[in-house]
């Protein structure tokens, strides 16, 4: 039988904080109990928010914790050939479509509908989704948008891509929803309308990276916050275009602050360098998390 295959795969662009440290110590002892290997994975598409200091910062926070993971380990903005690779596969089967809207003319298009008393649909995270118009453009407008350089990204068409899977898809659940929702969770794709898959100058979102890098790292158990459980609709819908394995996912509990809010890196809340900084040991912050990591 081959070894289960877990990973923690943070963004190094911010520090990171108690919920990180929940997560990769989780991970880490789930692939003990479970005979499996323990990956490491930087989420750095976002080549302008996540610098090589704050990478390093990741790397020297998790070792002090007491992790070890297998190296070399994988950097995405090492790898955008691979996500190119899935991305052209989607546009030749007509899947996506270059959306050309800015964040201001979505804004005024919601405004707009929602001046006349109803509520435009929002997704499952509460932004508005996409209104798609530049789904039905000619080929000749395209061009023209094209030529004059003018930015878009590559959205999912979503009604499209539900219908060329053909069949209602799920997936192994072995944490839990914000419902609750546990087991055979089935996937609700819809929900998120047409979600951005690659930008013109990144061939890559986080949704078309995660799916290509966990089949081609062989991941079968993704354990992470339950922040992305709803996400993870996206993720089976792409799995599914793809061809790509489907993992068991295990959405863990959030670790939030006095104020019942959820970490965040942006707010500065209390980042491990932070806390080491100040005299905490590794012991302390498994005890401030309540991780179950020195139990097994
Ligand atoms: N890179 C993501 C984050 O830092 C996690 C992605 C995942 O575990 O699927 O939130």
């Amino acid at each position: 039988m081959t070894r289960p295959v877990f990973r923690f795969a943070p963004s190094p662009n911010g520090q990171l904080h108690l919920g990180h440290a929940y997560s990769a110590l989780l991970n880490r002892d789930m692939a003990r109990e479970a005979g499996g290997r323990f990956l490491l994975r930087m989420e750095d598409i976002d080549v302008t928010r996540c610098t090589p200091e704050l990478e390093h910062g990741v790397l020297r926070d998790l070792a002090w914790l007491g992790l070890n993971w297998e190296k070399p380990v994988r950097r995405q903005s090492n790898h955008f050939d691979d996500y190119r690779v899935a991305l052209d596969r989607l546009i030749d089967a007509d899947l996506v479509y270059p959306a050309f809207m800015t964040r201001g003319e979505v804004r005024a298009r919601i405004a707009e509908f929602e001046a006349g008393g109803d509520r435009w649909r929002r997704d499952p995270d509460g932004a508005p989704v996409y209104p798609g118009e530049d789904r039905h453009m000619t080929s000749r407008e395209r061009q023209n948008l094209f030529d004059e350089g003018t930015p878009f990204a590559w959205r999912l068409d979503m009604a499209a891509a539900i219908a060329h899977v053909g069949s209602r898809l799920d997936w192994n659940e072995t944490g839990q929803g914000p419902e609750g929702e546990t087991g055979l969770v089935p996937a609700k794709p819809e929900d998120w309308g047409d979600v951005v898959i690659a930008r013109k100058e990144i061939p890559a979102s986080y949704h078309l990276s995660v799916v290509v890098d966990d089949a081609l790292q062989g991941i079968t158990h993704v354990v992470r916050g339950r922040d992305l459980f709803h996400a993870t609709a996206v993720h089976r819908v792409l799995q599914e275009l793809l061809g790509l394995p489907v993992p068991d996912y295990h959405h863990h509990d959030l670790v939030l602050d006095n104020d019942g809010r959820k970490l965040s890196k942006s707010r500065g809340d209390t980042s491990l360098a932070a806390l080491r900084e100040s005299g905490a040991t590794p012991d302390d912050i498994t005890r401030m998390i309540g991780a179950p990591s020195s139990a097994v």
